[in-house]
């Protein structure tokens, strides 16, 4: 598959779909130059209303991965284990760096 029709079919997914897929492709990828040291990618929004600073937030996945595909990424909440802020499209998300479950109100 070439990089066109790769994107093409990225822009097919929902952003539910989409998270899943980054979280699964990236799963084996060790970001850390250091051995000792374990790192791996994780996905961000940005978003900002006009005149005020960009808020960046790291997306997660549902934990329950038979939530619905078209719901928006529309919950926010802190993860009580790491204190990642997280925004998801369900309120019961896995957290993308330590992998625990995050609830939002
Ligand atoms: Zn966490």
């Amino acid at each position: 598959m070439d990089e066109s029709r790769a994107i093409a079919w990225l822009n097919t997914l929902t952003d539910k779909q989409f998270a899943e897929f980054f979280y699964r492709a990236v799963a084996d990828r060790n970001t850390s130059d250091l051995p000792e040291w374990n790192g791996h990618f994780v996905l961000a929004g940005a978003q900002k209303l006009p005149d005020e600073p960009w808020d960046i937030d790291l997306i997660g996945v549902p934990a329950n991965a038979d939530f619905v595909d078209d719901h928006p990424i529309c919950q926010s909440g802190t993860c009580m284990t790491c204190e990642s802020t997280v925004r998801s499209v369900a309120k019961n998300a896995r957290c993308p760096v330590c992998g625990a479950d995050v609830y939002r109100t």
